[in-house]
């Protein structure tokens, strides 16, 4: 594309061609680095040429850089970070006339793969329409795969060798039974799968650049050059798939980021430094410094409130940051010991006064409503800090953020149930009404009926993938659709599971234990008093 900088050019000819798509538009998909650092880890495999497609707007499904179509690629690969874009997806291959469902594609269509968060926190339901999920990081998985998939025949033995690739879910082989009351039975699976497939990581991360390879204008960070600088994060709030999905807490060295961001540099006067805990880099003052030799400006998405000293938001504020974003989400200090979140009120009005004294404008609040042992008082306690935030001085504008709670596999809150629609709505507008008289604060919320939605996907098993297909490709109305297949949206959002229960996402192993989560499950419940 004509206003795209950097690039890599696909080489010619290749043994396997692999379209990876992203199911959104061009400046989503173009905003995440992870799927443009796997475009760059395609390209630079021996015998692979790897291109793009996103949801485009003219209603086609084809490759940016050659225009053709999908269904002339060997691999369809998908990175999926977002729930919400599972639509999006089966859109995408309808419009390539590919079958949906994995079990209708013949000898000549090609195979259907999807990585990304939502591969290894729930890949259920997906599961109908793809063909193997790579759970895991790409860098350690993929150069094993694409490997068998030069040299493999048909698609049963491509099959059957890549679920011996550690990392590899092929859904076709494992059997999911129903109890009558719409629980999960059993999941029975079929060798040479294994039992349950274990998250693959990579342990050094100074072994790999990643850096995004290409920068556009239309990306929701413009010119700014996305660089990655930590992977996980070890404080376990309780909610946040984060935590617990991308163990174990890996930081690059100020080596490997002044490299990264040399690199960076070739693109862009702009840098941003991309990971779940960015504020606990041990060298984040002196990285700051590397940045100001090279570069003009640097974005950090979000940061912890007691991780900021003066002197590091002095360097933010000297490298152009005028907003900076946290993320208290509770208002009170007993949802606080809820969810784990060992951030004080302390501590936020602290960051609030040296992110004023620094010469820093904006500080963007991010919060939460509905989270398991939620009480009036405790939405109460989110104006009562706002309110407090406000009385700081330098600051001029106040963003308040608030999203529904969503439970997320492999989570401690994994088993908890989502308040109803009603509910969230009302305590939205309570919120939105209590933070109206304060000047110099903006109040977005999230609609609750799109995050209840998020919640059925997040939590969904393979019967949601066929009210999916009932609705995407049989133009079903979603009550339809829902009857059609038997079961109710509530069933998955409305009822706290038993620590029995078979859950869905079982099949992937993150290497911490069911018994695990639940102590810390059932330690929320004890500290909500
Ligand atoms: S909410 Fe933030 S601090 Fe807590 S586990 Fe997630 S990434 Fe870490």
């Amino acid at each position: 594309m004509v206003h795209e900088k950097g690039g890599l050019r696909p080489k010619e000819p290749a043994r396997l061609e692999v379209a990876l798509g992203f199911p959104n538009r061009y400046p989503v998909g173009m905003s995440n680095l992870g799927f443009q650092a796997v475009y760059g880890l395609l390209n630079s495999l021996e015998g692979v040429r790897c291109e793009r497609f996103f949801l485009w707007e003219t209603g086609v499904s084809r490759t940016l850089e050659s225009g053709r179509s999908l269904a002339q690629f060997s691999m369809v690969a998908f990175t999926v970070p977002f729930e919400l874009d599972y639509l999006n997806f089966l859109e995408i291959l309808h419009r390539a006339r590919i079958p949906a469902l994995a079990s209708q594609r013949k000898k000549g269509h090609p195979l259907i793969c999807v990585g990304g968060p939502c591969a290894f926190l729930n890949p259920e339901p997906l599961a109908p329409f793809v063909d193997f999920f790579v759970v895991g990081e790409g860098e350690s998985i993929l150069p094993s795969l694409l490997e068998i998939f030069q040299f493999a025949g048909s698609k049963k033995e491509i099959l059957e060798a890549s679920v011996r690739v550690p990392g590899i879910y092929a859904p076709c082989f494992y059997q999911v039974s129903y109890l009558p009351d719409g629980r999960i039975e059993a999941i029975r699976h079929k060798p040479p799968a294994p039992d349950r497939v274990k998250r693959q990581w990579i342990s050094d991360l100074n072994s790999c650049l990643t850096v995004s390879p290409i920068i556009t204008p239309l990306s929701h960070f413009q010119d700014m050059c996305l660089v990655e600088a930590q992977r996980g994060c070890g404080h376990g709030c309780r909610f946040c798939a984060m935590g617990f999905i991308y163990r174990p807490v890996r930081h690059r060295s100020l080596d490997s980021l002044s490299l990264q961001i040399q690199e960076a540099k070739k693109r862009s006067q702009r840098v941003g430094l991309v990971g779940s805990a960015v504020s606990d880099l041990p060298h984040l003052e002196d990285l700051c410094l590397v940045v100001a030799s090279h570069c003009d400006g640097l974005g950090i998405s979000s940061l912890r409130a007691d991780r900021l000293t003066p002197s590091l938001l002095k360097r933010l504020s000297r490298l152009g940051m005028r907003t900076i974003t946290i993320a208290p989400e509770v208002g009170s200090e007993r949802m606080r010991r809820v969810i784990n979140k060992t951030v004080t009120q302390q501590d936020v009005l602290q960051t609030a006064a040296f992110a004023g004294e620094a010469g820093i404008r904006q500080l963007k609040l991010y919060f939460m409503m509905g989270l398991p042992e939620e009480r009036e008082e405790d939405v109460v306690a989110i104006r009562t800090l706002v309110e407090n935030i406000r009385q700081v001085p330098g600051l001029r504008k106040i963003a308040i953020s608030v999203s529904a709670f969503v439970p997320k596999a492999s989570t401690p809150f994994q088993w908890a149930q989502m308040m109803t629609e009603a509910e969230l709505r009302r305590k939205m507008l309570l919120l939105a009404q209590g933070l109206r008289p304060l000047k110099g604060v903006t109040f977005a919320g999230e609609s609750a009926r799109r995050s209840l939605w998020q919640g059925v996907l997040a939590m969904g098993d393979r019967r949601v993938g066929q009210v999916l297909w009932h609705r995407q490709m049989e133009g079903l109305t979603w009550n339809r659709a829902w009857r059609k297949v038997g079961v109710e949206r509530d069933f998955y959002v409305h009822r706290e599971r038993s620590h029995r229960e078979v859950l869905p996402w079982e099949i992937i192993d993150h290497g911490i234990s069911k018994a695990k989560l639940w102590a810390e499950y059932m330690r929320a419940k004890s500290v909500a008093g």
